[in-house]
Order: structure tokens, then sequence, then C-alpha cells
């Protein structure tokens, strides 16, 4: 296929703005996918992603198009759209050389889609604005093309105005991808040099990498070589996605496909890496910035004998999901289990969902936290760690001040799009977690972009929710890793009937410690059902009590059997610490600020 008539892009957009449902339009219109209510959003495969209407993983499809009688290859790849997927976005921007910034025609500019134009801009691809929805009673695309002139600097006039869902319109979107932009820079004549963007681990074939090809030709039977490891392979099949794999003899420069090559593990075929023919070696592309997790939880099985069928679930489903960390932990509480890495609450929700949904899992997931550092003041412990400054990713295992001279926490810039009536309560929002104001613009005469200072601390685990519900779902919020910022930290711990839960042990910082400690002891005071017996919950700082409650016990006999029933019946969700019941959600929900 002439490289001249390929064209590699994706859509990118704020979450629900209609991403897939215009991906679903372009698939029909190339006859890649019949028309068909039971085809709808085709390239969100997994159940999750169904579930909760939202893309996860990115997803890559092959168009051919005719446009004034020349067949052009379209390369279409989708991406999810929530912060905690912005990776996958930057690495399907890699193998781009343009994209759709999709636009909601009624809630205009958000928060995602500033941070998605941002990885484009920076990346130099050429962005082709598309405003959608443009069917909706209240659309008002003039206004949406004001705030793209005014944010992003783009001429109005090069916005198109769709409507995905009825596809008013699209076809203009097809020939603005052959017009606008440019085909990717590559040769067939070059040696075979390959991006690999993504990777998939399936249980007969092994590891599927999804590969850009940057130069030259491969075809069935090639010795190739992955850069990062210096491992060869043989090439057993390779073809076009459309959005299923078709298989086909050879891949050329330019175009986007799959592989299959007898890798056994996805770390094989790593995200960024570059593939290259055995008697040909090339210099390796740049590669990715390796995702960072920036939250991490205790993952236990509800019962000890669940051990191994977790630790297999927990393996496969990280098999696909390689910016997932997984390492071995144990609880006196909960017993055997893991520490895992993920790059926000929302992945972390998804793949515990997963992990329900795929594998029929029951895990028992504990309170998230960042992770910390500490520049240790102690040579024995700088010895014994072989470096001054340590990260912690279990709260449990917060070191003592009297071996540290400073404490730093992971700060972000976050984004924040919203209607100007809520900035006043934004604002107080942003003041009660430490945020320290950098920017605050009109992006038309009603909306307002304002920037912060997080520490990502406060805004892990109720945050976003916080922000929605004050904003009547108006606001949207995006974040940027900022690197670290020294902080006044405290490791905080929770006892039921005098005996700490190490589970429930947290880091705050030290102005916020009596309030967040008093909280939680609320919290879990009304999430433990009642028991036989009274139960103490206190909050305490090192040997000082700083919160404390009593719960009330189950009183007279009958109601004491009726207690006993209603439990026998909640067992399977309940988890006993010490000689106390608690339900498996009560260790993320303490954490939620109402
Ligand atoms: P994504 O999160 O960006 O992938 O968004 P989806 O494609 O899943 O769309 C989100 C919602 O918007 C779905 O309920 C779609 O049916 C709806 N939607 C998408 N495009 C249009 C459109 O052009 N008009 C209207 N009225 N609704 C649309
Ligand atoms: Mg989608």
């Amino acid at each position: 296929f002439p490289v001249d008539r390929i064209r590699n892009f994706c859509i990118i957009a704020h979450i629900d703005h209609g991403k897939s449902t215009l991906a679903d339009r372009l698939l029909e219109m190339t006859g890649a996918i019949a028309k068909t209510e039971k085809n709808k959003q085709v390239l969100d495969k997994l159940q999750v992603e169904r579930e909760r209407g939202i893309t996860v993983k990115a997803q890559t499809a092959s168009l051919f198009y005719n446009h004034e009688g020349q067949q052009y290859l379209l390369n279409l790849i989708d991406t999810p759209g929530h912060v905690d997927f912005s990776y996958e976005v930057s690495r399907s921007i890699s193998a781009c050389q343009g994209v759709l910034l999709i636009v909601d025609a009624n809630q205009g500019i958000q928060a995602q889609t500033v941070a998605n134009f941002y990885l484009a801009f920076e990346a130099q691809l050429t962005i082709i604005p598309v405003i959608n929805k443009i069917d909706l009673k209240n659309a008002d695309p003039e206004r949406v093309e004001s705030q793209i002139e005014k944010v992003f600097d783009i001429p109005r006039e090069e916005c198109i105005r769709i409507s995905a869902k009825l596809g008013t319109n699209v076809d203009k979107v097809l020939q603005a991808v052959v017009n606008r932009i440019p085909p990717p820079q590559a040769s067939t004549e070059d040696p075979f040099k390959a991006l690999v963007f993504d990777s998939n681990f399936d249980h007969y074939r092994g590891v599927v990498a999804n590969i850009a090809v940057f130069g030259g030709r491969v075809k069935k039977g090639d010795k190739i070589v992955s850069a990062h490891l210096g491992k060869a392979y043989e090439v057993n099949e390779l073809g076009l996605l459309r959005p299923d794999e078709h298989p086909t003899q050879k891949l050329f420069a330019g175009q986007v496909g799959y592989i299959i090559a007898g890798m056994k593990d996805v770390k094989e075929a790593q995200i960024g890496d570059t593939l290259y023919l055995q008697e040909q070696p090339v210099e390796a592309l740049p590669g990715f910035k390796p995702a960072k997790a920036m939250v991490f939880a205790g993952m236990y099985p509800m019962d000890q004998s669940e051990y191994t069928g977790l630790r297999s679930a927990i393996e496969r489903l990280t098999l696909n999901d390689s910016s997932v960390t997984v390492q071995r932990d144990s609880s006196l509480a909960l017993g055997a289990g893991w520490r895992l890495g993920f790059l926000g609450l929302l992945h972390m929700e998804v793949f515990n969902q997963r992990l329900e949904q795929e594998y029929n899992a029951s895990v028992i997931v504990t309170a998230p936290t960042v992770p910390y550092k500490a520049v240790l003041s102690s040579a024995k412990l700088i010895k014994e760690h072989g470096s001054g400054e340590i990260t912690i990713v279990n709260p449990a295992q917060f070191p003592d001040r009297s071996v540290v001279s400073e404490y730093l926490e992971p700060m972000v810039l976050g984004t924040i799009l919203t209607p100007d009536v809520y900035t006043g309560k934004i604002m107080t929002l942003c003041l009660n977690r430490r945020a320290v104001q950098k920017n605050m613009v009109y992006i038309d005469d009603q909306r307002v972009m304002m920037k912060y200072l997080f520490p990502l601390n406060e805004i892990v685990v109720d945050f976003y929710d916080l922000l929605k519900s004050l904003s009547s779902g108006y606001a949207s919020f995006d974040y940027e890793n900022a690197g670290y910022q020294a902080a006044d930290l405290i490791k905080m711990d929770i006892l039921l009937n005098g005996r700490p839960v190490e589970e429930l042990t947290t880091v705050v910082h030290r102005e916020r410690a009596y309030s967040t400690g008093k909280a939680m002891c609320e919290r879990l005071k009304d999430s433990i059902p009642r028991q036989m017996f009274e139960i103490a919950i206190q909050a305490a700082i090192g040997s000082k009590v700083i919160s404390k409650y009593t719960t009330d016990y189950g009183g007279d006999i009958t109601r004491k059997m009726k207690l006993l029933k209603k439990q026998a019946e909640g067992k399977k969700k309940m988890r006993r610490i010490g000689n106390v019941e608690v339900p498996k959600d009560a260790f993320i929900s303490v954490l939620k600020r109402k």
C-alpha cells in the first residue's frame, strides 16, 4: 500500500463527548462493520468498559476509504478519556500523525479536552477540532468554537460540526483526515523498524503486540529482535486490525497492525519497544516514559484458601496491563496478599472490578495511599537501604520522625473547568485540600479554567466526587504529576478494641490529623454493623489517642438472634479483625469525606 495514501490518527476527547460513537460511525461508513444496534461501541471490548460506558484500553482499527477515486488506508486508534488512562492516550498518539479532538457542543471544553490537546500539541500532531452532538437541543457550537479559538488558538473555521449519533457530517471528518493529516514519514526501502504501542496477552497464542511500522516491511517467518531485551523471535502471524484481526502476508512501512512472535509475557513486548530484523539491526526509537504508579493499595483474598486463585487472576490481569505494579505483602489481620500500584483511583477500581467479573475473584482492598518519600538521617538505615531516600507505599511502614530529616509528598498540577457560579465553592474545597492556586482564566463569558497545585494525597480518594457534587456535575478535573514537596507528615493508627488495624493506618498532614482521625472513627463506627459486644474505635498518633468512639452492642436476645442471622448472610462480605467483623468495603469508605 503506498505510504502517501496512509493516515494514522486517533480520537481524543473528554469522557462522554462521543469518541466511541464516532469510531463506530467511521467503522460503519468504511464498511469495517455492519450497521446494527448490536454493534454499539465496537471498540469497547471489556465488560467493565461496556458497563461503565468508559474506554479503558486503546483499540485499533484499519479502515479502507475511497476518496476522489483513490483508496486510502486509515488507521484509527481509539483512546480512553479519563485521567487515569492518559498513559494510554500518549502511547496512541506516538503512533499517529494527527488527532480528532472531539468537543461536546453542549458541554464545551472540559478538563480532559485540555489535557489531551496538550499531549497532541506537544507531539506536534495535526489537530482537527470536531464539535459533536449538534443534534442536542442545547447545543451551542458557536460558543464552543469561540472556546477552541481562545484556549487552543485554533481558528474557528477549522472546526467540523457533527452528530456522531445521527451520522451528520461524519463524511466531512473522513475527508479532513485525508486532506489535513500528513501521511506517515516512512519508506518501505528502509530496514524494518516498528514501534510497539500496545500489547495484549492471549491465553492460546501468547503476546499479541500492536505495532506501527516506521520503516521497511516484515513477513511471516522473519526473525525479529526486540531492542529492549535483545531477544530474537520468529514471526508466526501478522495482520491488520479491522477491528478484528485480519491476517496478511506482510506489514509495510506506514501501516499499523498486530504481530505474534512467540513472546510469552507482555514484558517481552514492552510498550515503546522497537522491533527490527535480526539481520538488519537499527537504532531503537525513543520509546515512552514508563507509567508511574501513583496510588497503592493492599489486596487480599477474602479467605486465605483463595490465595492461589487470586494470585493467578492478578497475574493474568497484569499480563494485559503492564502499568500495574505488584509486590507481595502480608498483614496480621488479612494474611498473605499483595500491594498493588495503580495510575489512579479509577484505574484501581476498574482493576478490582475486572478481577471480580472476569476472574470471579473476591478481594479485600485496603485504603489507597500515595508514594511518600523520606530523607533518612540515620546512618544505619541509609546503609540498610543503600540510599538516603526511600519511597513508602505502605503507611504501616512509614518511618519514624526520629530517623528522618524530611518527608516528601507527591504533588500534582490540577486543571478545573467550571461554570463561574461554582468558583467560590470550588476555591473553598481546594483550600481545604491544602491546594495553592496557580492560575485562573475565563474561557468564555461564563466558564472558568483554574489551575491548582495539590498534594496528590488530598485528591486521591474523594476529591473528584465532591467536586462533581458541589458543581451539580458541571465541573471537570484533570491532573498531571508535578514532582515532590516537603511536608509535615505523620502516621496515624486506627485501633479496634485497643488493637491497631494495620490496614487502616494512614499518613496525614499534621494540621489535618485531628479532623481526619475524628472523621475516620465516625465513619468506621457507621460502617461496622452492630455486634454482640461493644467496640471501642480509636485514632492514635504514636501512643497518643486523638479520637475515640464506642459502638452500641446488639441488646436483648431476640435482637441478638436476628443480628446473628443477618450477619451469617452477610458473612461473605465480612472480614474478622481481632474479634470484630468488618465489612470488606470499610477500608476504602472510611477515607471518603462527605
Ligand atoms: P466516549 O466516552 O467519548 O467514548 O463517548 P461515547 O461515544 O461513549 O458517548 C457518550 C454518550 O454520548 C453516549 O450515550 C452516546 O450515545 C452519546 N452521544 C455520542 N454522540 C452523540 C451525538 O452526536 N448526539 C447525541 N445526542 N448523543 C451522542
Ligand atoms: Mg468510549
